[in-house]
């Protein structure tokens, strides 16, 4: 689900030109009083909506028919408590849009307007009308008060019954071509090098997909870290797992571990700036060792993209981190598992 956020700085590129035409005819007076936005899922379209949406709230919109961002309304709008903004979306993540619900809609939407903008009705995604609750919903689609105005919002636009898609205007955003889909996602940080087409034509699902994915690994890491400091893991184990990701990405979340260690034994930082359980790993190693692995590290960026040299890089501070480890836990070493 999106978020309602009216920023033109967070449309896309592939937005942009849909989101011109739609404030030529806002300016025009042409919008209508019922709008419909459809996309292919992971285009963002609820975000071109919630910008038209901003648009149509703010006291003060900018000459190129955006939010201002500043005035009462639009604070009200971005908090998400603007009093003439009446939303209709499922009650759970993936439920229907119940009878009740609409109805409880269409009577905010008859109420008198706190500001002169008017209501601004927000129903995403419409798909999830179910029948009953399309029905109830009509009426006020036909007949929406003069001076409201009603936006939905679906990727699946099949899945509306015709008698309801026919009250809307409707507005197709088209996806992005793979190309725009890459440069977008690398300007979001992340490395768009392997993905196929399908991936890059629906950047935002895909921006979500790659966010888990990095969860996952950066657990794994942390859990490797923190079992190679204790001198529980082989530096072949951890380094095997250390490849699942590009190398840029490890090496990122190497750097930031490190210097969190680094700052931590230099009492800059407090515990809050490492993961709970590399609390322990903490100990280990002297300062001179952590200072050493840090520049280790920095330089191994210029290594990053070049994969004969990656792997032996990798290594390598990977055994710097077990000759620390031994050190400290000599007792016990080696005790792999
Ligand atoms: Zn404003």
């Amino acid at each position: 689900m999106s978020e309602i956020q009216p920023d033109p700085d967070v449309l896309p590129p592939w937005q942009q030109s849909l989101r011109t035409t739609a404030a030529e005819t806002i300016a025009a007076g042409r919008l209508g009083q019922a709008v419909l936005f459809t996309a292919t899922p992971g285009a963002g379209v609820g975000r071109l909506a919630a910008s038209v949406a901003g648009a149509l709230i703010c006291r003060t919109p900018d000459t190129a028919g955006y939010a201002c961002g500043q005035c009462q309304s639009c604070r009200l709008f971005l908090a998400g408590t603007h009093p003439d903004l009446a939303r209709l979306t499922p009650a759970e993540a993936g439920g229907d849009i119940k009878v009740d619900q609409v109805r409880a809609f269409a009577e905010t939407m008859r109420l008198t307007p706190h500001y002169p903008n008017g209501r601004i009705g927000w129903i995403e995604p419409l798909d999830r009308l179910n029948r009953s609750a399309a029905n109830s919903a009509l009426k006020i689609l036909e007949e929406p008060p003069s001076s409201s105005v009603i936006l939905a919002v679906t990727e699946r636009p099949s899945a509306i019954l015709p008698t309801i898609a026919s009250r809307f205007t409707i507005w197709r955003l088209p996806p992005p071509t793979p190309e725009t889909g890459r440069a977008w996602l690398g300007s979001q940080g992340a490395d768009a090098a392997a993905l196929d087409d399908d991936s890059l034509r629906t950047p935002l699902s895909t921006a979500e997909r790659m966010q888990d994915e990095y969860s996952r690994w950066v657990d794994r890491w942390d859990a490797d870290l923190a079992r190679l400091l204790a001198g529980r893991a082989s530096v072949s184990g951890v380094a095997e797992r250390a490849q699942e990701a590009p190398p840029a990405i490890w090496l990122d979340w190497l750097y930031r571990r490190v210097n969190a260690i680094l700052m931590h034994r230099l009492g800059v930082t407090d515990d809050a700036s490492l993961p709970e359980r590399l609390a322990a790993s903490i100990a280990v190693g002297d300062l001179i060792q952590w200072q050493a692995l840090a520049a280790r590290v920095t330089e191994a960026a210029r290594f990053r993209y070049s994969n004969a040299d990656w792997q032996l890089v990798m290594e390598s501070v990977l055994l710097k981190l077990e000759v620390m480890a031994r050190q400290t836990t000599n007792s016990q070493w080696p005790n792999r598992i």
